[in-house]
């Protein structure tokens, strides 16, 4: 349990020496705890010590840890591949932000539920900065014209972009992914979208969370660095149905 939190503080440390190298307000980026196969009993360890924005991505998890840590305040954030036939669900266990949101035909169906249950979403849109056809994410050149068609829809609150980088040792090439993910949001900033914010930047994992920082990171997801190896590969997570 101590692991966890001394974990936690560990992760701190590095977000902070990464904004201070690099001139940022270490407020400025969030540390959100990919919990993908944490049992809520570990969760809730993080919860309890306030560090309280955490990420799922299977719709099913969400579901299962629902009962047991509703009742400690937390954010939860949507980071997998979401299927269209899961929306109804999703809804249902209090995510906030969908951070996944990838292709048009996801954000009608998501659309027409908020309409019917009168709300509103916060979404990021997912970039496949690496260009690995295994990774979901809308392309890179087509980014911009996405959050357009999404804009329109008025329950659907788009705040910025993320992106999981290359999967490699190579820090240059991680890089080129953060840097890319970067240009694309100033370019659709410029494009002064109404109702589309650009604030967020969800980029950076345990392994790559510094040079994320370097390029911008609102928002770092980090699991292993917190909870430990775990026992599935992330192709598991990350190329299902692919
Ligand atoms: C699992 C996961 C993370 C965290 O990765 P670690 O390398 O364990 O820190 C971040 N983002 C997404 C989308 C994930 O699925």
């Amino acid at each position: 349990m101590n692991d966890i939190l001394s974990n936690i503080d560990f992760t701190f440390q590095r977000i902070e020496n990464a904004c201070l190298a690099n001139n940022r307000d270490p407020k400025e980026v969030r540390l959100l705890l990919a919990t993908k196969t944490v049992t809520p009993e570990k969760i809730s360890i993080a919860l309890k010590a306030g560090h309280t924005l955490i990420g799922e991505n299977k719709v099913q998890e969400i579901k299962e840890k629902y009962e047991a840590l509703k009742n400690i305040p937390h954010e939860t954030h949507f980071i997998g591949h979401l299927q269209s036939n899961k929306i109804k669900d999703i809804l249902k266990f209090g995510v906030s932000c969908i951070q996944s949101v990838d292709r048009i035909g996801l954000a009608e169906k998501l659309h027409q539920r908020l309409s019917f249950e009168k709300r509103k979403i916060d979404v990021l849109i997912q970039v496949n900065t690496s260009d690995e056809a295994s990774k979901f994410g809308v392309h890179p050149d087509k980014a911009a014209a996405l959050v357009e068609r999404i804009a329109a829809f008025d329950t659907i609150q788009i705040k910025g972009l993320m992106t999981i980088g290359l999967f490699s040792a190579e820090t240059a090439q991680v890089r080129q992914c953060f840097q890319l993910l970067k240009k694309i949001s100033d370019e659709i900033k410029n494009r002064h979208i109404p109702g589309v914010e650009m604030k967020e930047l969800s980029m950076g994992m345990s392994g790559d969370l510094e040079t994320a920082i370097e390029e911008g990171a609102t928002i770092v997801r980090i699991g292993t660095a917190i909870f430990g190896k775990r026992a599935y590969p992330d192709s598991y997570y990350w190329n299902e149905g692919k």
